[in-house]
C-alpha cells in the first residue's frame, strides 16, 4: 500500500487516518516525492526479483491520492509500471472516495492500468451519517458522479469495486441495494475500526448487532442469487469449505502486506492507526531497508504463523478457521496488546455459525483469477500432474460455469422459460447444491452458456433443462416448460426425449426417480429405471473402474469441428465402452507414464466421433467442453490411451488458460512446428507442446524400438517448439515459468 498524499478533501468521522489515536499523518509530507516514489519503486522490484514473484499487487492511497492531480498520478504509475513490469505483473490499484475522479484523470488511470475502488457507505443518508466535508457539505453526489464514470464503457475495465463501512444506524438491506445500484464488481464490507479500549457502538439488549446487520445482507444477497462477490462473505463461505480467504478480516491467511508511508517509511498494516499512537510504525524505510527487513518485523512476522499467531482462546475456537481472529487491529487491548479474541468476537462467532447452517452455494459470479496456486501451476508445467491439482482445475470450471450463468441470468430475465428457469436453479443450488453441481460440471452446459454469451445461440430457455435436469436428480417435484429444439428434449446429464412433434416447449414435472411430460395434448411418463422407448438415456457406462459417459446425445455436444457419430446402436456402445475400459485400465499400469490420475480426475465424458474417411486416428478437445474428449473408434487400446492422455492435456492447458494469462495474446507473431504444415499461434504451439511433452513420455515408458523411435520424436517436437517460445518473448512472467518448467521436464529425462 503506497500513501501517495497524507491528507484528504473529505473530513469522515469515522476516519481511521485522522480520527483514531495514531496522529503520525501530521508530520508525514503531503505528497510523496518523486525520490520516495523512486526508492519505493525499486524496493517491490528488487523484492519481487528476490523472490521471483509472478505478480505484486500495489495499492495507492491516502489520505485521498486523487490529491496527487492528473500528473502525479501519471508520474507515480509510470514510475512503478517502468521499474515493476519487467519484473512481476504489476496489479495497479487505487483506494478513493472519488470525489475529485474526473474524466482525465480516468484517461490517465487506464492509460496506465490502474483499477479504482470507491468508498461509499450506501444511500445519501447512510453515506453522508459520516462522509462529509470538513464544512458538514454532502459528498454524496461527487461519489456517485465518479461512480457512474466508472461505469463507462471506456473506464469499465478500470472500475474495482466499492468499499463500506458497517454503520448499524443504516439499513443493511437500503445499503446494500444503493451499493448494488452502482453495478460494482465487487463490494466488500468493512466493520468500523475498534478495539477492547475503544469498543464499537452496541445499542443495549442486542447481543450481536453486527452480525445481525451482515446476515440481513447475507439472506438479501443470497435470494438475488449473489449477484456480485461480497468480499467478507465469499471469504467466509470459502473458509467453510476449506479454501482461502480474500480479505484481512477473516481467515487464518498469511500477512502479505506492507504500508509504504508518504515520506518512505514502512508501517504495517494501516488499520492498526485505530489501536494507540505510533502503533503501525516500523523504525524502517525504503532508502536504508529492503522489503524482506519490514517482512522480518517481529509484529509482521507474527502474522505470518497463522494459528500459532493468535491468543489462548482463538486457538481452541471451534469456528478459527474461518473467523481467524478477525482483523488484527481488532484484537488490541492495553496491557495485553493484541493477545486477546477481536472485540467483534461474538458477532464474528454468530455470523459463521448463522452462515454454515444457510447453503450458500447460490451461483458465484466469477473465480477469481488468482483461483491456482504457483505450486499446482508448477505441478501442471511438469506434464502429468497430480489428482488434486486436476480436481482445483475442476474446480475452476464449475466457477466458470456459475459466472456465465450469472452473467446471463439479466438477459433470461426477458425469456419467461429461461426466467423460470434461472429462478429454479437458484432456489435448487440452496436446497440441492449436489444435485446442481453435478449439471453444472456437464461439460456441454458450458459449452451453450457461453455460445449464448457470445451471441452463436439465442437459446436461453436451454437453461429451463439445466434446471429441470437438476430438479428431476434431487428428486424435487417442480413444473416448468423446457425448450424442445427439433423434435426432442434434451436434459443434460440425463439424455434426450424423442418429443415427434414442431413445438418450442414441452411442460414438464419432474418427480422422484424420473419425470411427466406434457405435450401435444398427450401425457407421457418417464421413469428414469424403466424409461419408454421415447427416451434416450444418457449411457453411463464403467470403464477403468470407474464411471464415464459415452456422450452420444447432448444437443451441444458438436464442438469439435470434426463430425460427432449419432446416437450409437446399443452393441456399438458395448464395444466402446470395452475399449474405453481397456485403454483406462492400461493408463492406470506402469508401462504408461502416471498419467491415470490426473485423466481419472478429469475425464467425465467421451464423446464418439464418426471414422475418419482416409483411416487416419482423430480425436479432440474443447475449453468450452471441459471434462469431454471426443475420439473417433482407434486402432488398438495402447493407440486410445494416448489420444486420451493427449486430449486431456489440452484440457489441462485450456482450464489453465481460463484464470492464468501465460502468454500477451496480443501478439500475432505465429511460430513453424514440426506437427504441422502451418505456422501456429503462440497458444497453439503452447497446446501442441503441452500435449507432445506427454505423449513423449507415455512412449518413454513403453517397451521396443518402435516405441523408442515414436518417444524421440515426440521429445525432439517439443523440445525445439520449447525454446522457440521461450525464445520469442511473447510468455508472460507466469508463461515463462510454465513453458520453464516443461522444459525442465525433458531435460529430467535425458
Ligand atoms: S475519504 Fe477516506 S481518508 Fe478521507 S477522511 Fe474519509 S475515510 Fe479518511
Ligand atoms: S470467534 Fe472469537 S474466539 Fe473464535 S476465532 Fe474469532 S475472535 Fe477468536
Amino acid at each position: 500500500m503506497l500513501k501517495l498524499t497524507s491528507r484528504c478533501d473529505l473530513a469522515c468521522d469515522h476516519c481511521y487516518v485522522y480520527q483514531h489515536p495514531d496522529q503520525s499523518w501530521r508530520r508525514q509530507p503531503r505528497v510523496m516525492a518523486a525520490a520516495t516514489l523512486r526508492a519505493a519503486a525499486r524496493r517491490i522490484a528488487e523484492h519481487a526479483a528476490a523472490h521471483r514473484l509472478d505478480a505484486v499487487r500495489v495499492v495507492l492511497h491516502g489520505g485521498e491520492p486523487l490529491l496527487a492531480g492528473a500528473a502525479g498520478l501519471a508520474a507515480a504509475a509510470g514510475e512503478l509500471r517502468r521499474r515493476i513490469d519487467p519484473v512481476a505483473r504489476l496489479d495497479l490499484r487505487m483506494q478513493s472516495n472519488g470525489v475529485l475522479l474526473t474524466p482525465r484523470v480516468c484517461d490517465v488511470l487506464a492509460a496506465h492500468d490502474v483499477k479504482v475502488g470507491i468508498s461509499l457507505d450506501g444511500d445519501v443518508s447512510a453515506n453522508d451519517r459520516h462522509r462529509r466535508h470538513a464544512n458538514g457539505a454532502s459528498s454524496h453526489a461527487a461519489v456517485r458522479r465518479a461512480l457512474a464514470l466508472l461505469r463507462r464503457p471506456e473506464y469499465r475495465a478500470g472500475y474495482a469495486g466499492i468499499l463500506c463501512t458497517v454503520d448499524l444506524a443504516n439499513d443493511p438491506v437500503r445499503v446494500y441495494e444503493a451499493l448494488l445500484a452502482e453495478e460494482p464488481p465487487q463490494i466488500d464490507f468493512l466493520l468500523p475500526h475498534a478495539n477492547w479500549d475503544r469498543p464499537p457502538v452496541r445499542p443495549d439488549g442486542v447481543p450481536t448487532p453486527y452480525a445481525a446487520w451482515l446476515l440481513a445482507v447475507h439472506r438479501r444477497w443470497l435470494a438475488d442469487g449473489r449477484p456480485v462477490p461480497i468480499r467478507l462473505l465469499e471469504s467466509l463461505i470459502s473458509t467453510a469449505a476449506g479454501g482461502a480467504s480474500r480479505t484481512e478480516a477473516v481467515g487464518l491467511g498469511l500477512a502479505d502486506l506492507v504500508v509504504i508511508e508518504t515520506d518512505g517509511t514502512f508501517e504495517q498494516v494501516d488499520s492498526l492507526k485505530s489501536a494507540y499512537h505510533g502503533a503501525p510504525a516500523t523504525g524502517l524505510d525504503v532508502f536504508r531497508h529492503r522489503v524482506d527487513d519490514a517482512a522480518a518485523h517481529p509484529m509482521i512476522a507474527m502474522r505470518q504463523t497463522g494459528l500459532a499467531g493468535l491468543c489462548a482462546t482463538c486457538r481452541e475456537c471451534p469456528v478459527v478457521r474461518q473467523c481467524g481472529g478477525g482483523l488484527f487491529a481488532h484484537r488490541y487491548r492495553a496491557g495485553t496488546g493484541f493477545d486477546n479474541p477481536s472485540v467483534y468476537c461474538a458477532d464474528l462467532k454468530e455470523l459463521v455459525h448463522a452462515m454454515v447452517g444457510t447453503p450458500a452455494h447460490a451461483p458465484a459470479r466469477r473465480q477469481g483469477a488468482d483461483a491456482l496456486s504457483r505450486a499446482v501451476l508448477d505441478d501442471l508445467a511438469g506434464g502429468r500432474g497430480t489428482e488434486e491439482s486436476a480436481r482445483q482445475l475442476a474446480s475452476v470450471h464449475l466457477g466458470m460455469v456459475r459466472a456465465l450463468l450469472v452473467a446471463l441470468s439479466p438477459r433470461a430475465a426477458d425469456d419467461p422459460v429461461a426466467a423460470a428457469g434461472w429462478r429454479l436453479l437458484v432456489d435448487l443450488d440452496v436446497a440441492a447444491p449436489e444435485a446442481v453441481r453435478v449439471v453444472l460440471e456437464h461439460p456441454f452446459v458450458r459449452r451453450w452458456a457461453q455460445r449464448c454469451r457470445d451471441g452463436v445461440t439465442g437459446d436461453l430457455a436451454y437453461l429451463a433443462a439445466v434446471a429441470a435436469a437438476a430438479a428431476i436428480r434431487a428428486g424435487v417435484g417442480v413444473t416448468l416448460d423446457v425448450p424442445v429444439r427439433g423434435g426432442v428434449l434434451g436434459l443434460p446429464t440425463l439424455g434426450a426425449f424423442d418429443v415427434s412433434a414442431d413445438l418450442p416447449t414441452a411442460r414438464l414435472t419432474s418427480r422422484e426417480g424420473g419425470f411427466d411430460l406434457a405435450v401435444a395434448g398427450r401425457r407421457e411418463r418417464v421413469r428414469l429405471a424403466d424409461p419408454p422407448a421415447a427416451w434416450q438415456p444418457a449411457r453411463r457406462v464403467r470403464a477403468g473402474g470407474r464411471e464415464l459417459l459415452l456422450e452420444d446425445v447432448d444437443p451441444y455436444r458438436d464442438c469439435y469441428h470434426l463430425p460427432v457419430a449419432p446416437r450409437l446402436a446399443d452393441a456399438d456402445a458395448a464395444r466402446w465402452t470395452e475399449h474405453l475400459d481397456a485403454a483406462l485400465r492400461r493408463l492406470r499400469g506402469e508401462a504408461d507414464g502416471g498419467y491415470a490420475p490426473a485423466v481419472g480426475a478429469l475425464l467425465r465424458a467421451v464423446v464418439p466421433l464418426r471414422p475418419d474417411p482416409a483411416g487416419r486416428q482423430r480425436s479432440a478437445a474443447a475449453g468450452a467442453a471441459f471434462g469431454a474428449v471426443a475420439v473417433a473408434p482407434a486402432p488398438d487400446d495402447a493407440a486410445l490411451a494416448v489420444l486420451l492422455v493427449h486430449e486431456v492435456q489440452h484440457l489441462k492447458l485450456d482450464a489453465v488458460l481460463d484464470v492464468c494469462d501465460l502468454f500477451d495474446r496480443a501478439d500475432e507473431r505465429r511460430l513453424t512446428v514440426p506437427w504441422r504444415p502451418d505456422p501456429r499461434p503462440v497458444e497453439g504451439v503452447l497446446h501442441g507442446t503441452y500435449a507432445h511433452l506427454a505423449v513423449a513420455d507415455m512412449w518413454r515408458s513403453r517397451p521396443g524400438p518402435a516405441a523408442a523411435a515414436a518417444y524421440r520424436r515426440y521429445r525432439d517436437w517439443t523440445v525445439g517448439a520449447l525454446d522457440a517460445l521461450l525464445g520469442l518473448g511473447a510468455l508472460t512472467t507466469a508463461g515463462d515459468r510454465f513453458v520453464g518448467r516443461m522444459r525442465d521436464t525433458l531435460d529430467s529425462w535425458s
